[in-house]
């Protein structure tokens, strides 16, 4: 696309004042909702997001069951006001998409074997969007898990690389996004590095994927962190409550 606006400035600031390396700023409090088993806002720079946990419990329909299991059911949705244009109200493609490899991100760090023929939902409602929603949505589902008391094996957490102007930089913003060359969404296990889930949208060489994917992973262990301490600032006022 003939572009008009220039990602990165002469003295390598991007539109935003970042450096390539830097975040956005991210913002967490766990245990917002009070009907949720467990739950969690979210924000990431201009994303807003809010993660609820049910579960473990009796999944239904019956013929959805894994006796061996319990299933994971994240359900992704875009608030109709939560971009420019009015997004259509209820599922689409996009949607179903994010639903699909986020579910699959959540069952490999969840004990499912723990809970057969149970469903654990994950809902995860975006606000307010601004690029990387479904790192912001993963990560948020992370801390309402744990929010939950539900057994993993990590808190997963996850963060975006991409490439802009010829460069690889750190959690792409909304212009960076749509006028940028490639988009590397990751979520990781923080405690392991095991990736838990990984998309790739544009072109990157080998060489600047290995880069965006290591640049990745650090901003996932930089959104860990975050999220550790909003579950202790949690269980630190209940404690101080009681
Ligand atoms: N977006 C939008 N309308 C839509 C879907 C997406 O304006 O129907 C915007 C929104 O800001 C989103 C961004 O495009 O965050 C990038 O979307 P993408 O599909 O790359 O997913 P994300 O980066 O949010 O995980």
């Amino acid at each position: 696309m003939e572009l008009d606006i220039k990602l990165i400035d002469d003295n390598g600031k991007r539109l935003d004042g970042r450096s390539a390396e830097e975040l956005r700023k991210i913002k967490i409090e766990a245990g917002v909702l009070h009907r949720a088993d467990g739950s969690c806002y979210l924000e990431w720079g201009g994303n807003k997001v809010l993660a609820a946990v049910y579960g473990p419990r009796e999944a239904i329909p019956r013929h959805t069951q894994n006796p061996l299991r319990a299933i994971v059911n994240a359900r992704y949705n875009m608030a109709a006001f939560s971009v420019e244009d009015r997004k259509r109200p209820g599922p689409d493609r996009r949607s179903r998409e994010i639903s699909k490899v986020i579910s699959e991100a959540l069952e490999k760090i969840i004990l499912t074997e723990q809970f057969p023929r149970s469903a654990i939902d994950v809902n995860i409602e975006v606000l307010d969007a601004e690029a990387g929603t479904r790192c912001a949505g993963l990560t948020a589902a992370g801390v309402a898990l744990a929010d939950a008391g539900i057994p993993m094996n990590d808190i997963p957490v996850a963060c975006a690389a991409g490439k802009i102007a010829g460069q690889i930089v750190i959690d792409l913003g909304k212009e960076e996004d749509n006028f940028g060359d490639a988009d590397l969404p990751v979520a990781i296990s923080p405690r392991t590095d095991e990736i838990l889930l990984l998309q790739m949208d544009g072109h990157l060489t080998v060489e600047e994927f290995n880069k965006a994917l290591d640049l990745a992973i650090k901003g996932c262990h930089v959104a860990s962190e975050i999220q550790k301490k909003a579950i202790l600032d949690k269980y630190q006022s209940v404690k101080e409550a009681e």
